[in-house]
């Protein structure tokens, strides 16, 4: 429909949560969760609670959002789908509809309050006002039990006897946070990273990004398609540039910039972080092209020269090497093993790979 594209751009990158209306026809890349939910809810077999699993920016709340659109529109389209124009459809697009709640922490905290879900647990007493359903969006699910597991059990109740017409949406990265009542008491739909190419596209239609930043921005957004919006394409390149220098030290044999290398960088997670992805980014570049994988897979489109003159310059056995060691770097600090040692360490069999001269 031509309003979607519309809709999108004035609403990106964070909306509102609680006004904006969804299609199942907008939801990019989950087309199983969404055939899933349009035939379950077109036969009349909806569970009366859902748990969407899957990273963030992938479309859990969405999905969300479509469906509570689709239940309750007055003249849904041929595949179920809402129309956009009926007063529910226009109600959810103004944020006014009463039957579709969110429940999430308040501002930055991460906890829903057991006051927000005794306040739910008295409405779902009355029947929806709209005569249709009431949605319930609840995101993140961790939120529940962050602090107490008093607001999950509370929710419990609600999960047990459900009221008619009503439906539960939980959002959830995966299970493990959760309390296992809860999730045995919902139907779990997983929600799975969207393809590269869906993500490229999008940051190009939306952002209008040259595609050599779109393919870098997409190469480090994990499959989510919110993550990918959410990265400043400039500031990337300018730490991908510092990568590429700081490796070129390291491989030069410069064993005190070395170590300084590995100081500056535990200054800060984050960098240090990109550092890991940047810098995985470019070995796999490397071994991508020597086996001549299309540019278009790669990750720095921009750097084809200088990516032809390391090629020159090095052998894939190195490249493998220098690819695994960022790995365990990676493993160890997620780990909480000490990060100066870890880059110490890292700096150095960096150093060994990078220089084909050196037998050590
Ligand atoms: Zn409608």
């Amino acid at each position: 429909m031509a309003t979607s594209k519309k809709d999108q751009a004035t609403t990106a990158p964070t909306p509102p949560p609680e006004s904006g209306l969804k299609f199942f026809r907008e939801i990019l890349g989950q087309d199983w969760v969404v055939s899933h939910l349009k035939a379950a809810m077109i036969a009349g077999r909806l569970s009366h609670a859902y748990l969407f699993l899957g990273p963030g920016g992938v479309g859990k709340a969405t999905t969300a959002r479509a469906l509570a659109a689709a239940l309750n529109c007055t003249q849904p389209e041929a595949d179920g789908d809402a129309c956009g124009t009926c007063p529910s459809c226009r109600r959810l697009a103004a944020g006014t509809h009463p039957d579709f709640l969110v429940i999430t922490p308040e501002e930055s905290k991460a906890q829903i309050k057991i006051e927000q879900i005794r306040e739910l647990r008295r409405l779902t007493a009355y029947p929806p006002l709209g005569g249709g359903w009431r949605v319930v969006l609840i995101k993140p699910a961790e939120a529940l039990s962050a602090a107490n597991d008093a607001a999950a059990n509370a929710l419990l109740k609600t999960l047990e006897e459900p009221p008619p017409q009503h439906l539960l949406v939980l959002t959830a990265r995966g299970e493990a946070d959760l309390l296992p009542t809860i999730v045995s008491r919902c139907h779990k739909l997983a929600f799975a990273p969207l393809p590269s190419a869906l993500i490229i596209q999008e940051l190009e239609n939306r952002r209008a990004l040259p595609r050599s930043q779109a393919a870098l921005v997409t190469a480090l957004s994990g499959g989510s398609l919110g993550r990918a919006l959410a990265l400043d394409p400039e500031e990337l390149v300018r730490q991908r540039d510092q990568v590429l220098s700081d490796l070129d030290h390291i491989n030069r044999g410069e064993t005190g910039l070395v170590l300084e290398w590995a100081q500056r960088l535990t200054q800060n997670r984050t960098d240090l972080n990109n550092f890991l992805l940047l810098a995985q980014l470019w070995y796999r570049d490397l071994l991508l092209s020597h086996f001549q994988a299309p540019a278009s897979l790669l990750a720095h489109q921009d750097l084809l020269s200088a990516l032809e003159q390391a090629r020159a310059g090095g052998a894939p056995a190195t490249w493998f090497a220098s690819f695994a060691a960022l790995g365990v770097a990676q493993r160890h600090l997620q780990a909480n093993l000490n990060p100066e040692l870890t880059l110490d360490i890292l700096g150095l069999r960096l150093q060994r790979h990078g220089n084909p001269y050196d037998s050590r």
